[in-house]
């Protein structure tokens, strides 16, 4: 499990996190919700420390992430992000993208790296673009490369921010079908998404931030039917 005790995060006087507590169980997919700016993507940030919370603590099974002295890339690879934009590298194929961190991270050799890439890209539907640059491909396609990529390093944890965010409406659809096979294949997850209709649906329990704090955690059916949080509340009826 990843656990979350007492994170807070400020950038300068403005505190984005305050006091977060938050298990997220093995084989779970948490959905995270809430108004722009309420710290979400923050939270991920922390959670891949991609950001250094300011205090608190960040525990995946028995590593204390944040422990001074920590192994931060250790810790890195065993949590996968895919983030809005996909970010491959336009000059590589899109096996050698996947590939790129199996050599140089994990130590495979090219074949093995390959090979591996070959199998995540079959998982995310794509093994016949292998060879294509990434450009030949349409956003959403690219945007499963991405999470391949994050696959391809076998994380205990994936978390996702907006990954469909910048997509085409019809490109969204793909993408989430691919992360839904992830949910209900075990993977442990955090989804921060807009994509109400894919909360209810994939995700075991929904957090709704609000200014830094997780104001309400929940079944995607309490939380969809029975907000009682007035925040809550305005936020489903604008989004809903
Ligand atoms: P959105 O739905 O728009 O993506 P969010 O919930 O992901 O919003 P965050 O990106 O976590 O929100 O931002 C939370 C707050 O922290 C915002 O007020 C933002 O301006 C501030 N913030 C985020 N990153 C930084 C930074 N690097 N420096 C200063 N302030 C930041
Ligand atoms: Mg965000």
């Amino acid at each position: 499990a990843l656990r979350v005790t007492a994170l807070s995060k400020s950038y300068g006087r403005t505190t984005v996190l305050r006091d977060i507590t938050l298990d997220i169980q093995r084989g779970e997919t948490l959905c995270l919700i809430g108004p722009s700016g309420s710290g979400k993507s923050t939270l991920l940030k922390c959670l891949n420390l991609l950001e250094r919370p300011d205090a608190g603590e960040i525990r995946l099974g028995e590593t204390c992430l944040t422990a001074p002295g920590a192994d931060v890339d250790a810790a890195r690879a065993r949590i996968g992000m895919v983030f809005q934009h996909f970010n491959l590298f336009p000059h590589m194929s899109v096996e050698r993208n996947v590939a790129l961190a199996l050599t140089s991270v994990k130590g495979m050799t090219r074949e093995q790296a390959r090979a591996t890439a070959r199998r995540h890209l079959d998982e995310v539907g794509l093994a016949a673009f292998a060879r294509q640059r990434p450009s030949r491909l349409s956003g959403g396609q690219q945007q499963r490369v991405a999470i391949a990529r994050a696959l391809a390093m076998e994380p205990e944890v994936m978390l996702f921010d907006e990954a469909t965010s910048a997509l085409d409406p019809e490109l969204v659809k793909d993408v989430l079908a691919v992360m839904r096979d992830l949910a209900q294949g075990g993977m442990t997850m955090a989804v921060v998404t807009h994509e109400m209709g894919f909360a209810q649906e994939a995700a075991d329990r929904v957090a709704f931030m609000c200014d830094g704090r997780i104001s309400e955690i929940d079944t995607p059916d309490r939380i969809f039917e029975g907000a009682q949080h007035p925040r809550l509340r305005q936020f489903l009826n604008q989004v809903l």
